[in-house]
């Protein structure tokens, strides 16, 4: 989390796991499965020195080639690291994850809570069902919608992925929300802030710029209010300190003496996000 950035940019960047990302778009060779190799990707990098071997989120394990390396000694090298694949296989395993696909039932990290996504109404062919007396006489609202605790969201039908529907739903929330509870914190602290962002940042909590502007992630709305306050103030005190310094440090205390733990939560549960 303690990251280095350019001294004009204060970013706050997601735990390394998330930076694994950006290596896929390295360019790929062949992708294929080896043989007792388990789900082993080769690609061909012309930044890497080494072999490099490492493990994705979607259990892919990715073997790195050098420019002027070969797929055999790759495999060579795969073989010699059998075990720390092992290992970090089985880490993954036990690390939470975000369900990739949505739907009735799943459990979606929402306001800080593992909370599972329930059917709020009837579906429209139920509607015309007769219902029993103790249900009342209002009939079942047309469009389908679904739950989270106490949050109720539209979606077109209940069947398929939820996930884009409601992501699109959490993402206007955000920007209602993240907003104001910047410019709340922002006069409690008395930080000058001349904009801000909701942004679907793919590695990033959050980030500013020097000339006030604070992009926050629209994914804060799914997290803890205490790590949402925390991200806010980290990006309000380095509009005072670009930087991360002990002085810097030494403000964020001042106004968040909660942040180890909001750190901790990110580290623990940055995945549950699906970053
Ligand atoms: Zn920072």
């Amino acid at each position: 989390m303690f990251d280095l950035f350019p001294p004009q940019a204060g970013v706050h960047r997601m735990p390394p796991a998330a930076e694994a990302r950006s290596e896929r778009r390295e360019p790929r060779v062949e992708p294929r499965a080896v043989p007792r190799a388990g789900e082993i990707v080769f690609e061909r990098s012309s930044r890497a020195r080494n072999y490099r071997l490492t493990l994705r989120r979607d259990g892919t394990a990715v073997a790195t080639i050098p420019l002027r390396g070969s797929e055999r000694e790759a495999l060579r090298f795969v073989e010699q690291h059998r075990e720390w694949l092992e290992r970090a296989r089985e880490r993954q395993k036990r690390r939470p994850r975000a369900a990739e696909v949505w739907t009735v039932g799943t459990h979606v990290l929402w306001r800080g809570e593992l909370t599972e996504i329930r059917v709020a109404s009837a579906p429209a062919e139920l509607a015309t069902l007769p219902l029993p007396e103790a249900f009342g006489a209002a009939p079942a609202p047309a469009k389908p919608q679904v739950c989270l605790a106490a949050d109720v969201f539209r979606v077109p039908r209940f069947d398929g992925d939820l996930r884009p529907t409601l992501e699109a739903h959490f993402l206007r929330r955000a920007k209602i929300e993240l907003p104001a509870r910047t410019w709340e914190l922002a006069a409690v602290t008395g930080v000058e802030v001349k904009q801000v962002t909701v942004r679907n940042q793919r590695s990033r909590w959050g980030s500013c710029s020097a000339n006030g502007t604070i992009s926050l992630n629209w994914r804060l709305v799914q997290t803890p209010e205490f790590v949402r306050d925390y991200i806010i103030h980290h990006e309000l005190m380095h509009l005072r300190e670009m930087n991360h310094s002990d002085r810097f440090w030494a403000r964020v205390e001042e106004v968040c003496p909660g942040w180890r733990e909001a750190e901790a939560w990110i580290k623990r549960n940055g995945a549950l996000v699906g970053l």
